[in-house]
Parts: structure tokens; sequence; C-alpha cells
């Protein structure tokens, strides 16, 4: 636990390797701030730092404040090669679809725990860069949005367990609490409402890939 909490003052070390804070660390659960790009000396340094974390942890997003900074900074890379990281600095959603879209989400902040997350189809985000100029992504939609709007929530101090419906959320944050961290484990938490077929409260399954599978039902949030 010394550890997850050792960053608590949210001070930035330059050079010091970035750790990827996990829940329930407090710094998650905080509103960033904003940056003020052109007097901010750590910001590229900051934003280096993270790129690198994210490459160490295998991620395609991570906010500033994952890894401890109340910044409003963030970084994603969904290309397939994983070398073409984006910054986002002050980043807002100008703009969003009514369509919604659901899709298993994972975060480095919440480990190898993964469960749908309803969101916007399509949003608009309006950012700067580290130069300070602007950056508009305009109707974006699939991964993207998913990403950039995951990543956006953190700068807000939302988790995705926020984000989930209550049953999944409980199941999810029970699952957290009693499993042992594996690197190469991977659970899967299924909204069991999705299924036609029977399926007992909290039955656990595997999947092809050798993932747990656990069904959330709703009669969950009673127990
Ligand atoms: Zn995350």
């Amino acid at each position: 636990m010394a550890h997850i909490l050792g960053n608590i003052t949210g001070a930035f070390r330059k050079n010091a390797p970035l750790e990827v804070l996990t829940h329930p660390n407090p710094l998650l659960y905080q509103k960033c701030e904003e940056i003020d790009i052109a007097h901010d000396e750590d910001l590229p340094s900051l934003v280096k730092g993270l790129v690198q974390a994210m490459r160490t942890f295998d991620g395609v997003g991570l906010a500033a404040s994952q890894a401890g900074i109340l910044k409003r900074v963030l970084i994603y890379d969904i290309s397939e090669s994983q070398d073409e990281p984006q910054v986002l600095i002050n980043p807002v959603i100008t703009d969003h679809s009514e369509e919604l879209s659901t899709a298993d989400e994972g975060c480095l902040s919440f480990p190898n725990i993964y469960f749908p997350v309803t969101r916007p189809s399509r949003v608009t985000v309006k950012a700067y860069d580290v130069a300070g100029e602007p950056i508009l992504l305009e109707d974006i939609e699939g991964l993207l949005a998913r990403v950039v709007q995951h990543e956006c929530d953190h700068l807000d101090g939302v988790m995705i367990v926020d984000r989930a419906k209550p049953h999944i959320r409980k199941t999810a944050l029970r699952t957290y609490a009693t499993y042992e961290y594996q690197p190469e484990e991977y659970i899967t938490i299924v909204d069991a409402q999705t299924f036609e077929a029977e399926i007992s409260p909290g039955a656990i399954a595997h999947g092809a890939n050798g993932e747990t599978i656990i069904f959330a039902h709703d009669e969950a949030i009673d127990e």
C-alpha cells in the first residue's frame, strides 16, 4: 500500500519513471487543474514520462492523474504499431451524439478487469498541444472516441466503475477487492441480462482466451 500511495503529493520529479496509481488511491478520484501551457516548464517532460509509462504498461491511453499529477493532460495511442502517441492538453468535450454504444473497457488503474461501459458513440473534442496550438477532434467515433472519453473522465476524477451499470459496478468492485493481481490474468464481467439463458448470479466461466468470465445479475445489488 505504501508503494501505491507513495506519490500522494502529486509532485513531479523530472526523469523519474512515473508509476500508475490504482484504485482506491484517492488521487484517482480528484478533479485535475487546467494547465497554463506557456508557463508550465514541466509539461514536456511530463508528457514524455506519460508516453513511457503508457508503453511500459501496454495501455492505449493514460491521464496525468493516473500518475498522481493532477493536471489536465492526457495521452493516447490507438495505432497498430503503438508508436504514434497523441497528447491533449486542457481537453473539453464540446459535443456528443445522442446515440450511445456499449463496449468492454479496461483501465490501467483498475487492472485486468474488463466490463461493459456505455458512452456516446461520437464526440467532438477541443484541446491544445504542448506548444499551445489548438487541436480539434471533430465527430470522432469508435475506439478513438471511447479512449478519449475514458481519459477525459480521469481528468474529472471519474473511473470506469463510475460509468458502469450498478450491478456491473458492484460485481467489478467486489471482484477487484477479492482478487490477487496476476499480470497475465484477465477477468471479464458480463451483464447476465444480455443472455437469454438463465445464468446463476456470480456464475464463473472461462473464455476462449483463458480469461475468467463473471456474470453479473441485477439481483446482486440487494445482497
Ligand atoms: Zn483508465
